[in-house]
């Protein structure tokens, strides 16, 4: 089953650093990276110590209904390139030794019995058993510990 992993929208993520409400309507806050732990959705890679970063809450969702969880998210403040969706696991993925992932059907329902976290090196794997369910859509890979959305995986034709 081949997959891809997928980071947020350029246009998206244009918007917010133009000053677009976040998920709660709030502009995006600013702060200054240490380096550590700031995983940028858009680039996929840590923001750089010492560079600028948004941090706004985000909802990786189409519509609102009960299961479209928000949550805080990190931007490069700067410009910075999309990571291109592709099947190797992006550089802030790979420097992660787990991950909460969990599946969502084409009406962003959880499919229930997908969720789990899981060691990095078998994200991929995961995956691909979840996809054999056609119920699920798209998978979301989110920190082990603190839940927050990363990124999400769908099927690659
Ligand atoms: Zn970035």
């Amino acid at each position: 089953m081949p997959i891809e992993f997928v980071a947020m929208e350029t246009d998206l993520v244009h918007a917010y650093r133009a000053g677009e409400p976040d998920a709660n309507g709030h502009p995006a806050e600013r702060a200054v990276s240490d380096g550590i732990g700031k995983p940028c959705r858009h680039c996929l890679r840590d923001v750089p110590a010492g560079d600028e970063m948004l941090i706004l809450a985000h909802r990786p969702f189409d519509d609102l209904h009960p299961y479209a969880e928000v949550g805080p998210i990190f931007l490069c403040a700067a410009d910075c390139a999309r990571h291109e969706p592709g099947a190797d696991l992006p550089p802030v993925i790979a420097d992660t030794p787990k991950f909460l992932i969990k599946g969502y059907s084409k009406r962003e329902r959880i499919v229930y019995g997908t969720g789990a976290v899981v060691p990095t090196t078998e994200i991929a794997d995961r995956c691909a058993w979840i996809f054999a369910d056609p119920d699920v859509a798209q998978i979301h890979i989110r920190s082990a510990r603190n839940n927050c959305y990363q990124a999400r995986v769908l099927r690659s034709d």
